[in-house]
């Protein structure tokens, strides 16, 4: 049975050309694992924060988010859902980047300022919701390009 998670985190990277070579770092080794143990998603990050939904059969997620939660490149990591889904939403996905277009940073940055960054005012359905639309945009804008 398929399993997702949700979570934010804050980033502890500071602004630049290194995080944009960092990112790259993460994605890569995110799709090489991912891809090996059947786990799909998205990732999202702006200054602030990361936001990412990882799919796949419950112990390849729950072995991910392990190694994912030890990572000081984030901190304060908050889980937000977690639980069996009836279909993936993110299938093709190995790890999606969400953060690359101009209209997800400020979708994505306007959540967060909402939030205040707390943790209680975020919902695990709404984050999801938010990554999943902003991963069929780009897509969309991928195939169109
Ligand atoms: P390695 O080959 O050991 O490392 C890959 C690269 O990352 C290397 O350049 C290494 O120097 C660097 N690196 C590894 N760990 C750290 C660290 N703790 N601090 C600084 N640099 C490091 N991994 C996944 O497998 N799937 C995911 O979906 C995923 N999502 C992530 C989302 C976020 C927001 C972050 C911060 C990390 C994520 N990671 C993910 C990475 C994860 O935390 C581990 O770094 C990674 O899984 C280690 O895999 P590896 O042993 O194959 O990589």
């Amino acid at each position: 049975m398929i399993h997702r998670l949700v979570y934010y985190s804050r980033n502890r990277l500071t602004d630049g050309p290194l995080t944009a070579w960092i990112i790259k770092d993460i994605l890569s080794a995110s799709r090489a694992n991912n891809a090996r143990v059947g786990v799909t998603g998205a990732l999202m990050f702006n200054a602030g924060c990361f936001a990412q939904v990882l799919e796949g059969p419950q112990q390849a997620v729950e072995e991910t988010f392990e190694r994912i939660q030890q990572d000081e490149r984030h901190g304060d990591v908050s889980l937000l859902d977690f639980g069996p889904v009836g279909e993936p939403a993110f299938e093709t996905w190995s790890m999606g980047y969400v953060g690359g277009s101009e209209s997800g940073r400020t979708r994505f940055a306007g959540i967060a300022g909402e939030s205040g960054f707390n943790p209680s005012n975020f919902t695990g359905d709404r984050l999801f919701e938010t990554l999943h639309r902003l991963a069929l945009e780009e897509e969309e804008a991928a195939l169109a390009a």
